[in-house]
């Protein structure tokens, strides 16, 4: 067989970010909870700073393998395709199976200790649009995708939070050298 040509990059991306529509999930739903994780520690925060964060962190190709794995077992196991008993396990998201948490905490580590730390509060949590998956009924299974959004926007969280910080450092800075232009000119 011949060898097959790897997969573009920006095929995978696009691949991950399609799903996570299909899915009904929205940029926009993630920095939602994004800003409810950063609102109260920074006060310069934007929503403009949690879109982009989210964005960001979807063109890492950790997060989007993530996303296309999870995801497509949440889809085989909505048409009942996948073999029992896993199909069984998936489709009643049962509370032993650990495997949703651990594909979707295995791409959090790269966003340091904030975003572990996030990723646990929101998956206990639930918030926003991840309690909306998580109660979905008739038909949907969202096993997969509700860890994977807990994923995504604790590494925006985490990502946006050292960001901020260095904005800071950046602008006390400047306020240092403005005052020593000041006092030099005085
Ligand atoms: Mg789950």
């Amino acid at each position: 067989m011949a060898k097959k040509e790897p997969v573009r990059s920006h095929v995978v991306e696009k691949a991950a970010r399609d799903l996570l529509k299909e899915r009904g999930v929205k940029i926009q739903d993630i920095a939602d909870i994004v800003y409810e994780m950063q609102a109260g520690f920074s006060n310069g925060l934007s929503m403009d700073d949690c879109v982009e964060s989210v964005d960001a962190v979807l063109e890492k190709r950790e997060i989007q393998h993530a996303v296309l794995v999870g995801i497509e077992l949440d889809k085989l196991a909505e048409k009942n395709q996948l073999s029992e008993p896993l199909q069984s396990i998936v489709e009643s998201d049962e509370g032993l199976f650990g495997v949703d948490e651990t594909i979707a905490i295995g791409s959090v580590f790269g966003y340091g200790s904030i975003a572990v730390t996030t990723f646990g509060y929101l998956d206990k949590e639930k918030t926003g649009i991840i309690k909306e998956l998580d109660s979905k009924s008739g038909g949907h299974v969202h096993t997969f995708l509700d860890d994977l959004i807990c994923s995504i926007a604790a590494n925006a969280s985490s990502r946006l939070a050292h960001r901020l910080r260095d904005r800071e450092d950046h602008l006390d800075q400047k306020e240092i050298e403005h005052r020593d232009h000041e006092e030099r000119m005085a």
